[in-house]
């Protein structure tokens, strides 16, 4: 392997204990403790696993985490009226819908009930807008959590060619705002995308946030890129259980690429490393205090 391997874990390790130092802060000088509900609505294996992380990483921060688990048929009326109310409570700075809901729920409404200044995830459409006229914004977690790892590697990244794979609301087109605010030159590649492989060759930094295994090879790398593996597909291994890869090949790509995320242990620990800093970004906001550098795009 010639590639830098940019390890995640690490990364996320150091931001959460910049958060959990300034939450102390918080608490000594101000009084303040920073609050995150999440909702979470049925009882999907993943989501489970997901939720209760949340919970452990917000409370080892040092921040307070309110769980509220709905049964897998809540009326929607009922989801919003849970939402209204965690809007209203100044104990509440961040508030997380735990998706895929299920289906007879309407995600959209959902999510823009939640109020903007809470909203921790960064998918309502004021914050969607914010973003994408390079305003002061709430930013999805994932995508930001990439860039802090581009920018721990290259500084600034101004004049890079970006290509994103992948257009989706949570971390496709969030991504490519996101890079466009860098000053990078963005492609936002999909499944409809012609000569895929010639689209990513041109890339100084390629984002893969597909869902399919190792669909990325070598081949369609130039070399010395930046390699972001958002993606986590579950394969059967060869013990008969299973494990987790990215959307890249990684073995291959990494002999070729200039450095490269790891699945697991890439982008996945800065995800929630990034929904405890956002949470901690809302609370200083709500209380017009300053912020920390760099915890944000
Ligand atoms: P999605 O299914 O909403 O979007 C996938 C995108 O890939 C679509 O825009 C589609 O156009 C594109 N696509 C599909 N087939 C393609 C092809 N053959 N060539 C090029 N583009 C193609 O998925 P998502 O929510 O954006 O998630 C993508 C991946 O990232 C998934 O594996 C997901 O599990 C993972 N993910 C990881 C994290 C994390 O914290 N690491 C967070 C969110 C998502």
């Amino acid at each position: 392997m010639t590639a830098t391997l940019i390890d995640g874990k690490a990364s996320a390790a150091t931001l959460r204990a910049r958060v959990a130092a300034h939450v102390t802060r918080l608490r000594e000088e101000n009084g303040l403790t920073p609050g995150l509900a999440v909702v979470l609505v049925g009882e999907d294996p993943a989501s489970q696993v997901y939720v209760g992380a949340k919970g452990r990483q917000t409370v080892e921060v040092g921040m307070a985490s309110f769980e509220h688990r709905l049964p897998a048929d809540t009326a929607e009326a009922d989801l919003l009226a849970t939402i209204r109310a965690l809007n209203a409570d100044p104990k509440i700075h961040g508030i997380l819908v735990q998706l895929p809901l299920p289906s007879h729920l309407d995600s959209d409404l959902v999510i823009n009930a939640i109020d903007p200044a809470k909203d921790v995830d960064g998918f309502h459409i004021s914050n969607v807008g914010l973003l994408g006229t390079g305003q002061k914004a709430m930013v999805p977690c994932t995508p930001l959590g990439c860039l802090m790892l581009l920018r721990d590697l290259h500084g600034t990244l101004a004049g890079m060619e970006a290509v994103v794979i992948g257009r989706s609301n949570i971390v496709g087109k969030p991504m490519a705002s996101l890079l466009l605010g860098e000053s990078c030159t963005v492609t936002i590649a999909h499944s409809r995308t012609r000569d895929l492989p010639a689209v990513v060759r041109r890339a100084d930094i390629v984002i893969a946030a597909v869902g399919r295994p190792e669909m990325v090879p070598a081949s369609w790398i130039k070399p010395g890129a930046t390699v972001i593996d958002v993606g986590i597909n579950r394969i059967p291994a060869a013990d008969g259980k299973t494990r987790l890869v990215g959307d890249v090949d990684f073995a291959a790509v990494s002999a070729i690429a200039g450095a490269i995320t790891p699945v697991p242990g890439g982008v996945g620990p800065m995800t929630i490393a990034c929904l405890l800093a956002n949470t901690l970004t809302a609370c200083c906001r709500a209380h017009g205090l300053a912020e920390p550098e760099g915890l944000t795009a």
